[in-house]
Parts: structure tokens; sequence; C-alpha cells
């Protein structure tokens, strides 16, 4: 699978979205300033406590459809963050390639980011497949991942995971 041919990369932003360490009362505002390049300029970035908690539940939601053991699953929870978006489309070249944004772009940050995850999230499950999208099965993690290998047998979220797998089972079959 040619991760170029994705549509969206918006998907990325969905990923990192689910697996970010929400500790820190202000987790939301930090995590959009890290990924401010998907945000209109101008646009302000603090979220209130509440509109941090809507991020939450969105994050929520990209964890469960992650998690989905089958196609029913995959549909309704698709479905449930799809409810939160606020999508209006439209073309832009501001980084010098043509793409589409989901979310109008006078929109608030909390519009942009839940819209932006459940557009991005949605084309590319229903373009690729639920398969390619799962947790991380190494002790511990519990990341989410995307699976872009060409079929699609990925179980770990990173080759830090998947090593550190590999040594735990042999230790494991060492050990008995
Ligand atoms: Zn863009
Ligand atoms: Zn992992």
């Amino acid at each position: 699978m040619d991760y170029d041919d994705y549509g969206s990369d918006a998907v990325e932003l969905a990923v990192d979205l689910a697996n970010a360490d929400r500790a820190d009362d202000g987790w939301a505002s930090a995590f959009c300033a890290a990924h401010h390049e998907w945000f209109t300029e101008g646009t302000g970035l603090e979220l209130s406590r509440k509109h941090a908690k809507a991020a939450g539940t969105t994050a929520d939601l990209v964890r469960e459809v992650a998690l989905a053991s089958s196609r029913v699953e995959v549909v309704e929870r698709l479905n449930a963050l799809l409810a939160l978006a606020s999508p209006r489309p439209y073309a832009t070249d501001h980084d010098g390639t043509l793409h589409l944004h989901y979310a109008a772009p006078e929109a608030g940050a909390l519009e942009q980011l839940t819209t932006t995850v459940a557009m991005g999230l949605s084309q590319v499950v229903v373009q690729h497949g639920w398969e390619r999208l799962g947790v991380c099965a190494a002790e511990g993690c519990g990341n989410v991942y995307l699976d872009t290998s060409r079929n699609a047998s990925r179980r770990y979220c990173s080759s830090t995971c998947s090593s550190r797998s590999t040594v735990a089972a042999y230790r494991a079959r060492k050990k008995s």
C-alpha cells in the first residue's frame, strides 16, 4: 500500500490524538499547538476545559474504531465519530500542493480538530479497510497505529514495540 495514495493524511492527526497523553489539564491546547499545521493560520489554539473534554471524547472514539472487532462495530463507531464533525470541505494549496481541507477555515480549533480527525479517519477506513487500524499488541503500550504494510500484517505501533515483544517472547520460551 502506497501511503501517498491516501486522499488525505489527516488520519495521522487522528492516530496522534488517540495516543495523546491526557494526564495534564492543558493537554488539548498542547496537542493543537504541536499540530498547528493542521489549523487555519490565526486560529486560537487554546482550548477551554469543556472543549478539551470534547477533544478527549473524539480521541476515545478513534481508539474505539481501532479496537472494533467487526464491521458492524466499525460502522457504529465511525458514525458516532462523524456525528461530531461539521464538514465544509474546500480546496487549498497553502502548502504548495493542492489538497482538501474538511472544516470551514473560520471554524474554532475544536471544530477543525474534530472534523479533520473524523473525516480523515473515515476516508482511510472506507478506502483501505478497517483492518488497517489497530492497537499495539506490546505489553503496556496500547498505542493506536495505522498499518501501511503491503499485507496488513502489523501488530505493533513501532519497531521498538515489535523488537521489545520479540525479546519478551524469547525469554518466556527460554524460561519454560
Ligand atoms: Zn492543508
Ligand atoms: Zn507499541
